[in-house]
């Protein structure tokens, strides 16, 4: 049993960090609530040992304090819904003599919204002051916001102070987000295979160095694969390359040889006349890419034989897709790799799916319930695993 599920909330208010920050559009309308939905458990939980909860998140870049179209006050309508019709009451200061005279006089089995956290500029400095007022409003805190958990802000880590030890917690998302990362960093059964896609080397080159130290197996896909190829001596066409990087990929491929960690580059590619989704295609090999073309996603052959490596591993952690996409003609090597990833799993493998693209690809593909956990947190993931310790974590643990 976790901490949060041991709790009794009965009579307590409880200040809950979430991650509301959902797309609306023009009319205020939220297009996708995962994020809302993500969270409603934990909510529902206090509520039903008779405690209160005093929800408080970010929500878009408000640049300069209050804006109408960055209120969190949207969302209410939508929030009573997910919670059967439960009371939500908003605060439209989220701190101030309203926050407080609404938090005071909340009831047990009732929410109070208080305004995006971000109309302050002194959420994001991580300023104290701030995050003690904040912390005036609840008798304990519970982070669920794994999503800016790599963030030292005065809600998601700097607030924690103010509580003592047994009076600050994961909450559900949190805990499932923490169980199941520990778990492929720290536990991993092997064959270990990490899946690396997208777009840029850079972005990714501390979570490979790190998964260096961890994996048996790194699959390397995307976007980025052609700056590895190019490091080689390969011809690459008009492919994705980040030239400045050339170096890093081979000292990435040196030691990794060194390691004995196993590197597996895309052997074809499905090559495009243009960056389109009407383009010609043919498939090529990725290290003779004909001047004129760009390989767009990894061809059929190096889709097998990734999906080979896959079947084969007990621990699989994903990140970032195998070619773009988000267009049909280049989508067949991502949902190839989503399908060994969910036999892997049906074989007994633990498998790990996060960072925004990924993740959406799964979803569009309709893998998401065949995979052992989806992560929520872009961002925090990548930190994570890039053996970065997490502010919102460590607050929390300290
Ligand atoms: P990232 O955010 O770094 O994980 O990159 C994800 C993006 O990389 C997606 O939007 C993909 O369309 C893009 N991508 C993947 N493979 C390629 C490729 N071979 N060439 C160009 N873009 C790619």
């Amino acid at each position: 049993m976790s901490k949060f599920s041991e709790h009794n909330f009965k009579g307590q208010k409880a200040l809950v960090r979430v991650d509301f920050n959902v797309p609306l559009n023009a009319e205020y309308v939220i297009t996708d609530d995962n994020r809302m939905r993500a969270t409603i458990p934990t909510i529902k939980k206090i509520l039903a040992d008779g405690g209160s909860v005093i929800l408080m998140s970010h929500f878009g870049r408000p640049k300069d304090g209050p804006t109408e179209k960055y209120s969190l006050k949207h969302l209410v309508f939508h929030l009573v819904k997910l919670l059967d019709g439960a009371t939500v009451k908003f605060a439209d200061d989220c701190i101030g003599a309203s926050a407080s005279e609404l938090s005071a006089s909340l009831q047990p089995g009732e929410v109070l919204l208080l305004e995006n956290l971000r109309f302050y500029k002194e959420e994001e400095k991580g300023d104290v002051a701030f995050a003690e007022k904040l912390s005036k409003l609840g008798d304990l805190y519970v982070n669920d916001a794994f999503g800016t958990a790599h963030r030292a802000h005065a809600s998601t880590a700097v607030i924690a102070q103010f509580f003592p030890g047994d009076k600050k917690m994961f909450g559900l998302v949190m805990e499932g987000e923490v169980a199941s990362a520990e778990k492929v960093m720290h536990q991993s059964e092997k064959p270990f295979t990490a899946i690396i896609g997208g777009a840029k080397v850079s972005d990714k080159i501390l979570i490979i160095e790190n998964l260096l130290e961890r994996a048996t197996d790194i699959i390397i896909g995307g976007g980025m694969a052609y700056t590895f190829m190019k490091a080689e001596g390969g011809k690459i066409g008009n492919s994705l390359c980040e030239n400045d990087r050339i170096d890093t990929a081979l000292e990435i491929l040196k030691k990794a040889e060194a390691k004995g960690v196993n590197i597996h580059l895309p052997s074809d590619s499905i090559i495009a006349d243009a960056f389109a989704a009407t383009a010609h295609t043919a498939d090529a090999p990725s290290f003779n890419i004909p001047d004129g073309w760009m390989g767009l996603d990894i061809g059929p052959n190096a889709a097998e034989q990734f999906s080979n490596v896959i079947k084969q591993s007990k621990t699989i952690l994903w990140n970032g897709p195998m070619g773009v996409f988000e267009m049909e003609k280049f989508q067949h090597g991502t949902k190839a790799i989503a399908i060994a990833v969910a036999a892997a799993t049906k074989n007994g493998a633990f498998s790990l799916v996060g960072g925004g693209d990924s993740v959406a690809a799964v979803n569009q593909f309709g893998f998401t319930d065949q995979v052992s956990y989806v992560s929520t947190g872009g961002g925090a993931m990548l930190e994570y695993f890039e053996g970065k310790s997490l502010p919102g974590i460590d607050a929390i643990n300290k």
